[in-house]
């Protein structure tokens, strides 16, 4: 089910410290048929290298239990369909793509960033994705899917089979679920065109420490990624990190430009010193860190608590695996908040792993009106405040992890 991570998937380094302990937690996506049930618990504890500055966890779980059926679904976001259709206009441009661009997009679940590329593009397509529940969502958008993990075993099938050379391959918020990182690279070296490029987007650490972003982490975020750590990987498996640039979403992003030739740009260059003159790489900026988020989880803690002691009703938004790991390590209950409101059909009523708190439509929101609502997917605030005020929802929100209220 588990096997402990003892050295540092880009650089071997075994002497990997300890600096955030979250507890045992339960696998966000396992959500609950039944209030009472019991949702298996697991440590949850991130690590340092000092070598290479890169942040992981103490443990990973078997990733077929993970991503075999994945709840997530990307399209739910019309922000992230955006922020897709807007890479698209730019790769377009700089990379002179056209309708006879081969693309594949590792992971790329319910097919959301590729149908906003084939809007800009009209090309031609393939998604890689684990998930069996996604396919035929996928295959009813006319995106073809070869249904498997992404690595060197679907490399080399696809050499094998008549799919031409992809000359552009994207993998966006899943170089972070990767256990094996170098057998990651290499599969998309073997088969990406010398001309091609492979975009990896993923949460940036330095705004998960500036911001105070503690419930990114949970089973599935197995590594926390900056640029130097990056930058060493592709160097050790002979590709160019040729660019990166930064993006607002998922609370602040990084879009790298990974190709067979050339040279890193500035910009590159000016991320890599940055992180290692703000000592990202030394264990004291992230003891100091952690102890921030203990008071983090604190105030948010007493806030709800205390609100829920009074009269006013609070309930939260999105059943999500942030929000899974913000609600338990406050150990907040039904009692707290008596709901959380979803959209994602296959979530509505279910209970929440851990704090058993059930899964409700839109509707519940907009029929009980409670005075304040939690935004647990906070990387969707605006969005998500929209929908709920577009529905009729007249209560205020409440950021959780600056507690601010809106
Ligand atoms: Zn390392």
């Amino acid at each position: 089910m588990f096997k402990s991570h003892i050295s540092c998937r880009v650089c071997g380094n075994e002497k990997l410290k300890p600096y955030l302990n979250l507890g045992l937690m339960p696998l966000s996506n396992n959500l609950l048929s039944a209030p009472d049930e019991i949702a298996p618990r697991y440590p949850l504890e991130v690590l340092l290298c000092e070598r290479c500055g890169l942040s992981q966890l103490s443990i990973v779980i078997d990733p077929v239990t993970l991503f075999g059926h994945y709840v997530y679904r990307s399209s739910m976001s019309e922000g992230y369909k955006k922020h897709c259709h807007d890479m698209a206009l730019d790769l377009r441009d700089q990379y002179d793509l056209d309708a006879e661009t081969f693309h594949i997009d590792i992971a790329g679940n319910d097919g959301a960033l590729l149908a906003e590329f084939k809007k800009v593009l009209g090309h031609k397509t393939l998604n890689i994705d684990p998930a069996v529940n996604l396919i035929k969502i996928c295959e009813d958008q006319g995106i073809r899917v070869y249904n498997t993990f992404w690595g060197m075993a679907a490399a080399k099938h696809l050499l094998a089979t008549s799919w031409p050379l992809p000359k552009l391959i994207t993998a966006t918020n899943v170089f972070a679920h990767v256990d094996d990182v170098t057998e990651f690279l290499d599969a998309i070296k073997s088969v990406l065109r010398s001309d091609g490029v492979a975009i990896i987007e993923f949460p940036y650490l330095i705004d998960f420490i500036e911001k105070n972003e503690f419930d990114t982490v949970y089973f599935e975020h197995l590594s926390y990624f900056s640029i130097y750590p990056l930058s060493v990987l592709c160097g050790q498996r002979g590709l160019v990190l040729a660019d990166v640039t930064h993006h607002d979403i998922h609370g602040g992003s990084v879009r790298c430009h990974i190709r067979k030739h050339g040279e890193p740009s500035t910009n590159v260059k000016r991320y890599v010193f940055k992180e290692l003159e703000e000592g990202y790489n030394k264990i004291e900026t992230y003891k100091n860190w952690a102890a921030k988020v203990d008071h983090v989880v604190r105030n948010f803690s007493k806030l709800i608590t205390y609100s829920a002691g009074t009269d006013f009703k609070i309930y939260a938004f999105a059943a999500s695996a942030k929000g899974n790991t913000l609600l338990n390590v406050a150990r907040l209950t039904a009692d707290d908040i008596p709901f959380i409101i979803d959209q994602t059909p296959e979530k509505i009523g279910k209970y929440s792993p851990g704090t058993g708190i059930p899964i409700v439509s839109l509707d519940k929101l907009v029929e009980d009106q409670p005075d304040f609502l939690v935004l647990l997917a906070w990387n969707f605030a605006e969005e998500i405040i929209e929908k709920c005020k577009a529905a009729g929802y007249k209560g205020r929100y409440i950021l959780p992890l600056t507690c601010e209220v809106i």
